[in-house]
């Protein structure tokens, strides 16, 4: 680990803040995880370039998004933790169809602002409850469109400070996840939208709202869908394999399977680490002996 010192240094001639033993379980929708020996909340793209530049080769680092993908261990994380703070939320309108959104910003904001500027296309976002960084990472998407759907690029930095813009059409997008290398750090992305009526695109938003909350659980401790859809291998979708091979009452401590959609899996109140990797393990284990399908995790494990 990189000399404390020298962090304490650098942290006083910065406006952001770094945190040292950081307490990550507040940081994730599972209230899950251990301690990050340093956590950097940036608050403007020199700071961290000039923190990448002098840590980013030495350290592994995790960028963490609104946490709504991740189930982290409870140990102490190896590495250091960059968190965007508010600077890199902004949300502007380019042209008449196109806005740039900073990483940071969260979808939902995204679908509200692009709604209040007549564009549409974006109301998906509106139903998932990450950040723009994440989506990208994820390529998340529901209600069949997906961030690739509205992309038109991408900008980021590596581990050593230095900054790309990558055209939407240079990155090979699959279903949550693309070819992108594992050290970039999204700092902002444009979109391109459909001019069209506000109130349409409000009712539409309304609409994919209602259904998502008819059919998934909310305010709960999870991390969304625990499994990816095995598309490649049937047509059946990861619940449908999860109901048909596990008892859904099934539990490990209190990490459990929501009532509501078994491919949600829910801290149901205090549960560590090992209680939802132990289910996750169980379900995967159980899928593979009654359906002879491999189902692959959506949620990213942090060891
Ligand atoms: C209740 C609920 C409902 C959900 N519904 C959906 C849904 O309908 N569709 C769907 O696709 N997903 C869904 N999800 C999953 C999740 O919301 C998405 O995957 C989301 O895009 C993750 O964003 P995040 O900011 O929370 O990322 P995090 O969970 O913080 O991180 C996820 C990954 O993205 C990386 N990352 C985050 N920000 C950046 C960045 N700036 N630069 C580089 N890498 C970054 C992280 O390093 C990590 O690898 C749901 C989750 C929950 C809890």
């Amino acid at each position: 680990m990189t000399n404390i010192n020298e962090l304490k240094n650098f942290s006083k001639d910065i406006q952001g803040k770094i945190f040292f033993d950081y307490n990550l379980k507040k940081t994730n929708w599972f209230n899950i995880g251990g301690v990050a020996p340093v956590y950097f909340k940036p608050e403007s793209l020199n700071e961290l370039i000039s923190f990448l530049k002098r840590f980013g080769s030495k350290e592994k680092i995790f960028l963490l998004g609104a946490g709504s993908n991740v189930l982290m261990n409870d140990g102490i994380f190896q590495g250091i933790v960059i968190k965007l703070g508010k600077k890199f939320s902004n949300i502007s309108q380019l042209s008449d169809t196109t806005l740039v959104a900073g990483s940071a910003a969260t979808d939902r904001q995204v679908s509200e602002f692009a709604c209040e500027s007549h564009l549409g296309g974006f109301e998906f976002l509106s139903c998932i409850p990450g950040t723009i960084g994440g989506g990208l990472k994820m390529n998340s998407g529901c209600f069949e469109r997906e961030f690739k759907d509205v992309l038109l690029s991408i900008q980021a930095i590596d581990n050593t400070g230095k900054i790309l813009t990558i055209p939407s059409s240079k990155i090979n997008f699959v279903y949550r996840g693309n070819n992108l290398g594992k050290n970039l750090i999204f700092l902002s992305a444009s979109f391109k939208g459909k001019i069209g009526d506000k109130s349409i695109i409000q009712n539409k938003i309304n609409e994919l709202k209602f259904k998502k909350n008819q059919s998934q659980p909310t305010k709960i401790k999870t991390g969304g869908s625990t499994f990816k859809n095995p598309i490649n291998q049937t047509k059946e979708k990861a619940w449908e394999l999860i109901k048909k091979s596990v008892p859904l009452d099934t539990k490990f401590g209190d990490a459990g399977i929501s009532e509501k959609h078994c491919n949600f899996f829910v801290n149901k109140k205090d549960a560590s680490f090992k209680d939802m990797k132990n289910l996750i393990d169980f379900v995967k284990n159980s899928v593979k002996s009654k359906t002879g399908i491999d189902i692959e995790t959506e949620i990213e494990i942090i060891k």
